[in-house]
């Protein structure tokens, strides 16, 4: 294994209203590996009610079996919903997503995978021998990773107006007025 991979813990960030989504996609190792290249193509297309409620995200991907390790490959294409920091009005963004992740089925010390070349920060997900990937929750990740830290509607948004016309309202209060006549007087 190459010194810049790292070891992630499975799925740290929330799953938990993922649990409630019925009908997960799952791709089962055993059965890829049975497969002539032991390699399987998945079209992917759902709908995230926390992304978009009407478009789904959709995925090409392909996932190969590499002795002990498995490869997952592709594209995620994804329309998502976001509010504004600024204005706080919601917009759309598309996220365009390529994927590279590695899955292992047994520990990684109890592995010797070092004649796969795998690229420096490429994330490795230990399976603890489950025999299969859940794919539905590995688009959901692969999106929340890819959202912007700071969401901005536009890169000239001004904010609302209603809450800059507040702002400006509580600034000028006239109770706050007296403080603008006080003037400190500095010591010589
Ligand atoms: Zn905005």
């Amino acid at each position: 294994m190459s010194k810049g991979a790292k070891l992630i813990a499975p799925f740290l960030i929330d799953k938990i209203h993922l649990q409630f989504k019925i009908n997960k996609m799952k791709i089962i190792i055993s059965e890829i590996e049975n497969t002539e290249n032991k390699t399987k193509e998945i079209n992917f297309s759902e709908i995230y009610d926390e992304f978009n409620k009407e478009i789904p995200v959709k995925a090409k991907l392909k996932a190969e079996v590499l002795g002990d390790l498995i490869r997952i490959t592709g594209e995620i294409k994804a329309e998502i919903i976001l509010t504004c920091d600024i204005c706080l009005k919601e917009f759309k963004k598309e996220l365009n997503i390529k994927v590279e992740e590695f899955f292992t089925k047994y520990s990684l010390n109890e592995m010797n995978i070092d004649e796969f070349e795998i690229k420096q920060d490429s994330f490795i997900e230990d399976l603890n021998g489950k025999d299969e990937i859940d794919i539905t929750d590995f688009v959901y990740q692969s999106v929340i990773l890819n959202i912007p830290n700071k969401c901005v509607c536009d890169i000239n948004c001004k904010g609302d107006e209603k809450i800059n016309q507040y702002i400006r309202t509580e600034i000028t209060d006239p109770r706050l007025e007296i403080f603008k006549k006080i003037k400190i007087e500095k010591d010589n």
